[in-house]
């Protein structure tokens, strides 16, 4: 590896004490190694230094530092991202966890502004107060930040209804590599003032900037919910069922498809005795009690339709709750069958889910590879396990496996991340998903951080911006 970039030393570490006290520096194993990881199982790079800023002013200073001494600065929320955002040439990571506040609710607004630390099911918690919430749910909500959010433009279980983090960002703060800070968006839902440069930021995972304060329009909660969960004889006849429901309108605010070994995963570790089946659905209606009632009758006949085996309606938030927990489980509990394990995160048009699941089982038979699918299907998205047991030589077997899936994405109109986003693993994708777009994308980094300061390796290789 070229070196581009330089080691923290004595000095620099005497810098940073004397900016953010010693309390806010840490080169302790612990810290290095623990803040060096995020839940994507790649290669381990450590960091030099990790930092915890409580103010902008402190993260403008650390990235002025950082450009003039050429040292790599990785910003981190929760570490839960899935695509190895971690120190590939060491440096600092920014950890933005002290700056959890939330600024200001703007109630007749239905807003908030926070800082980028906050974590998500804290936010909502608070929010309840007001009868407002947040809603893009990702499954890791108790941990994961809204900063790493809007970074990742992160979404989850209801983006079906309520849309993916972009569609909540209504303007931040950031700090550009440099130090430079800077405020884009604005307040208003409407805004039609030039380039939005917002936009272009959200998604950017750490390698443009460091958002320090998000603004998020927010929605009222819902009166009422409701869950079913469908079980079919087989796949064909649940993703027929999901894309029913979807080009029907029926207002679903959750419709996720998980197939059967992931069934039996859950069923064991929750002690679910679901009937036998070869691919289940749940789906979720929000809004007033005869609203929700019309909405998954509408779901239920399209199951029944379509053959479905059983369908069971929670009776109370309790039982919902206890399927949706059940459902978000689905990665630790796969870890628990298989200590190495590949996810994807794929995105297809609805017409191509049936296509792309029989696709999966395919190539998992041609690598005679375990494979299982569940993902948020009413928006298209795609989680492949990839599962290789104990086996951590079947890494490269599973990587050309799930490879050989995102090429035949790419090319009938997908994507390689619905909701994931790129980090180090899915760069090898960007020239074929981006064509001549990617040239542009190049540019921009190399105009925002020509010394590839922010997340070096993320997204883009560093040879590619140092030219
Ligand atoms: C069990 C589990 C379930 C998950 N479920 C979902 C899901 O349902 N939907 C989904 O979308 N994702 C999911 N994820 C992935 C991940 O949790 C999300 O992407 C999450 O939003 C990441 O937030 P974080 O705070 O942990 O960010 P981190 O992992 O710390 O960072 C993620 C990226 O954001 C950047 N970043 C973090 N903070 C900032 C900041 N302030 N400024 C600039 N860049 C920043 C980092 O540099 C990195 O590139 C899941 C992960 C796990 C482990």
């Amino acid at each position: 590896m070229k070196t581009y970039f330089n080691k923290v030393s004595r000095s620099d570490l005497e810098f940073f004490e004397k900016l953010l006290g010693s309390r806010n520096v840490s080169t302790s194993e612990e810290e290095l190694v623990v803040n060096s990881i995020d839940a994507f199982q790649g290669d381990f790079y450590r960091a030099d230094v990790v930092l915890w800023p409580e103010t902008t002013e402190h993260v403008v200073e650390i990235l002025r530092y950082a450009d003039q001494h050429r040292i790599p600065v990785y910003p981190r929320g929760g570490g839960t991202g899935l695509t190895g955002t971690v120190p590939v040439y060491g440096g600092i990571v920014l950890s933005m966890l002290k700056m959890n506040k939330i600024v200001e609710v703007y109630e007749e607004d239905m807003q908030v502004t926070v800082e980028a630390g906050m974590i998500y099911e804290k936010l909502n918690k608070e929010l309840e107060k007001y009868g407002l919430f947040f809603p893009p749910d990702p499954s890791s909500g108790s941990v994961c930040t809204i900063g790493g959010m809007v970074a990742s433009n992160s979404s989850g279980l209801k983006a079906v209804k309520y849309g993916t983090t972009r569609d909540y960002v209504l303007g931040f703060e950031l700090v550009f590599a440099g130090g430079r800070k800077m405020k884009l968006g604005s307040r208003t839902f409407k805004y039609s003032t030039g380039y939005d440069l917002a936009r272009m930021m959200i998604g950017s995972q750490g390698t443009l900037g460091v958002f320090t304060e998000i603004t998020l329009r927010l929605r009222k909660l819902p009166q009422d919910f409701k869950t079913a969960l469908a079980f079919f004889p087989t796949v064909e006849s649940a993703v027929k069922s999901i894309c029913k429901i979807v080009r029907t309108g029926l207002d679903v605010a959750a419709l996720e498809f998980v197939d059967e070994p992931l069934i039996k995963n859950i069923s064991e570790y929750k002690k679910i005795s679901f009937p036998e089946s070869k691919a289940m659905v749940l789906v979720e209606a929000h809004g007033s009690a005869r609203y929700v009632e019309d909405v998954l009758e509408g779901c239920c006949n399209i199951f029944r339709e379509n053959d479905a085996v059983d369908i069971w309606i929670t009776r109370d938030r309790e039982e919902r709750e206890f399927f949706w927990s059940a459902r978000r489980s689905v990665y630790p509990v796969s870890l628990r069958h298989s200590r190495y394990l590949v996810i994807s995160d794929l995105v297809v048009p609805i017409s191509k889910l049936l296509e792309a699941v029989l696709k999966t089982y395919a190539i998992a038979e041609k690598y005679k590879i375990k494979a299982s699918v569940i993902g948020h299907f009413g928006d298209g998205n795609i989680h492949v396990h990839w599962f290789l047991g104990d086996n951590r030589e079947l890494l490269p077997i599973a990587h050309k496996a799930n490879d050989e899936l995102a090429e035949w994405v790419i090319d009938v109109g997908g994507a390689v991340s619905g909701e994931h986003g790129i980090g180090t693993e899915k760069k090898k994708f960007m020239k074929l998903q981006h064509g001549e777009a990617y040239d542009l994308m190049l540019q921009i980094k190399r105009l925002l951080d020509p010394k590839c300061i922010l997340s070096p390796g993320v997204i883009f290789d560093v040879d590619e911006v140092i030219q």
